[in-house]
This record gives structure tokens, C-alpha cells and sequence, in this order.
């Protein structure tokens, strides 16, 4: 599976891992999940969404994924996926304006 392929996986993935995010986790945004930050990048990928400050925000924000990678039924850590997604990009796009 390439990289776009396991973002596009998990985006349409009903996002059973979600239950595992534990409950004292500060930030508890849907945004966060494994399934939401797939959605973005895989966006970003197809050139329907502009790989902007606000975007490499929001991809930044992996802790949740990381806090409930065991619980994926599929195996995937989705959360380092998009970690090397957002370093390799962050390395060779300069920033949209
Ligand atoms: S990480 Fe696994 S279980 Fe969670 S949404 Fe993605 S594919 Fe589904």
C-alpha cells in the first residue's frame, strides 16, 4: 500500500480506534483522530487543499493518533505515517501564500 493509498484507507475508515484516545488526553478534537488526519492529508495530496500554515497545524496535532495506534484492527500507524508525510513535505514544498 503506498502513501496515499493507506491515507485513503483509513479517511474512509469508520474510525473504530477512536474509543481508544484516553478520556484525560487534553485535547479532544475529531480533527485528531487517525481517520480526520488522513482525510487532510490525503486533500493535500490530491491538490484540494493548499499545504499551508494551518494545514501543517493540523497534521501536526499526532498525539492522539500516537495514544490510540494499538487499537487500529488493520495494524497501521496512521499517526507516523502522517508525521513522515508532514516532515518529507515540510522538507521540499515551500509554504503556500
Ligand atoms: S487508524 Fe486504523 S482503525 Fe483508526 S481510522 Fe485508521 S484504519 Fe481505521
Amino acid at each position: 500500500m503506498n502513501e496515499r493509498e493507506l491515507f485513503r484507507f483509513c479517511a474512509c475508515c469508520p474510525n473504530p480506534c477512536r474509543r481508544a484516545i484516553p478520556a484525560d488526553l487534553a485535547a479532544q478534537r475529531e480533527s485528531e483522530t487517525p481517520s480526520a488526519l488522513s482525510m487532510i492529508a490525503l486533500a493535500v495530496i490530491d491538490g484540494e487543499l493548499a499545504f499551508d500554515a494551518p494545514v501543517r497545524l493540523a497534521l501536526a496535532r499526532t498525539e492522539a493518533a500516537h495514544a490510540c495506534r494499538a487499537a487500529c484492527p488493520y495494524d497501521l500507524d496512521i499517526a507516523s505515517a502522517i508525521d513522515t508525510f508532514l516532515l518529507r513535505k515540510g522538507l521540499t514544498d515551500e509554504p503556500a501564500r
